[in-house]
């Protein structure tokens, strides 16, 4: 007889494609067993799938054929990785600007995915089935990575309520969804008697709600644990890794995608020491953001999606890298750590970047103080805005004053301002740094 997370492998999850149109069952099948491909043969493939989307794009997406024309070059210029960087960044810009003319002519099955952006510019993208499938089923190899498997019991902080179709999937897959755009006091407190009484022992999220439920079980003292945590969006701050592993006693395994682009980029493995890139649907270029600094911007093609190919797309993000290999044996190119927007860190005159997760930590230290938000508008200086409570003290300031210059060698000048509201955009929780300099 078949188990249940059998049941959902080999029926309830193929039913879910059928009535999706998408194919993550066969797409996860592959990938499963890619993971374990060579490096030769990972980039055989990379280079055979750069080939094909560069075709397609050639022949089907009028913005590309203006740019290989403006340059003289042809697809079959293009053979390999490091070929493409005969064609330009894809900014988000260019893609408003060109919306239309990036959509292939030759694809009619696609669906449009807004996106609010980290800088709160709103893109939308054209995306089709495969991308979908191709996301997903990358998405569900990194849960598996985490520890969780198909049909296990599982807990998922969400942004969106769950209705029709969706509903049902969670209720074959035994999730259970906790909606978490606009998180308040009772909430997470119901949450967290849920996840209690639940006793499920994977727990799926966004890095700010993670931690804020982690916040707020200490504070309260639930004990609760679970044996696979994955944080599914927002730059993972080490803070917030710190007291979400040690609050339930348990590792997270933080994964790295853009979400309206519809490209998985990279993921943690079991091991949890680096960022391992899906190189079967994604091939990306670092480009060197100060040459004293490890610090390099994220480009990433993506490999799926026909309806609307991004190629040396700029993700606006940044990383760090690190040229080792995880001890689990896989042969992916890998990635030290994620740094999130490159305009949320502070660069000083002297080119010292203050990368954006040092505030967070440090403003750990301090409880006197509820909120802030650091403003670079010129070189030179910092000033931040804070939310103080009734435990302030003035000495508050000249630590947090000593530990920035601690950071940059003296080369900023502090300065605060006391607010009763600071206000952060729509999704962009993580904005703790506005930098007009960076
Ligand atoms: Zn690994």
């Amino acid at each position: 007889m078949l188990d249940y997370p059998c049941l959902c492998k080999k029926l309830f999850f193929p039913a879910l494609d059928i009535a999706n149109r998408t194919n993550v069952s066969k797409k996860l099948a592959f990938l499963e067993k890619s993971q374990w491909w060579s490096e030769e043969q990972l980039t055989d493939y990379q280079n055979r799938e750069i080939r094909s989307i560069i075709g397609h794009a050639y022949n089907n997406v009028p913005y590309y054929r203006r740019i290989f024309k403006e340059r003289s070059i042809m697809p079959q210029d293009i053979k390999t990785k490091e070929d493409i960087e005969k064609l330009p960044i894809l900014t988000k810009k260019d893609v408003k600007r060109n919306f239309n003319d990036l959509i292939a002519k030759n694809h009619s099955m696609m669906t449009l995915h807004k996106t609010s952006g980290s800088t709160g510019e709103p893109t939308a993208f054209y995306v089709d089935k495969e991308a979908e499938s191709w996301k997903l089923g990358c998405t569900l190899r990194s849960w598996k990575w985490a520890g969780y498997n198909l049909g296990d019991r599982h807990a998922q902080l969400g942004v969106w309520s769950r209705r029709g179709r969706k509903k049902v999937k969670d209720i074959l897959l035994r999730c259970i969804y906790l909606p978490a755009r606009k998180l308040n006091e009772k909430m997470i407190y119901n949450y967290l008697l849920t996840l209690e009484k639940s006793k499920v022992k994977s727990l799926i999220g966004v890095a700010s709600s993670l931690y804020l439920l982690a916040k707020y079980a200490s504070k309260w003292n639930f004990r609760i644990n679970f044996n696979t945590l994955v944080n599914l969006g927002d730059t993972l701050l080490l803070h917030q890794r710190k007291l979400i592993e040690k609050e339930f006693d348990c590792k997270i395994n933080d994964t790295y995608g853009l979400g309206g682009e519809s490209i998985e980029i990279a993921a943690q493995c079991e091991r949890n020491e680096l960022y391992h890139i899906n190189q079967e649907i994604a091939f990306l270029n670092f480009l060197k953001v100060r040459k004293s600094q490890n610090l390099s911007k994220i480009i990433v093609t993506g490999l799926r999606n026909y309806a609307m190919p991004l190629i040396r797309y700029d993700t606006g993000d940044t990383c760090i890298l690190k040229k080792a290999k995880c001890s689990c044996g896989r042969s992916f190119d890998s990635i030290f750590s994620i740094n999130g927007r490159l305009i949320d860190n502070v660069i000083t005159p002297n080119g010292t970047i203050i990368l954006n997760y040092f505030f967070p930590g440090l403003f750990e230290l301090v409880d006197s103080i509820d909120s802030f938000q650091v403003i670079q508008e010129v070189p030179k200086e910092i000033y931040i805005k804070i939310i103080k409570n009734d435990k302030f003290r003035y000495q508050d300031l000249d630590f947090i004053k000593k530990s920035i210059s601690k950071e940059c060698n003296n080369d900023l000048r502090v300065f605060f301002e006391f607010v009763d509201q600071i206000h952060k955009p729509e999704n962009q929780k993580n904005r703790y740094v506005i930098s007009k300099c960076s």
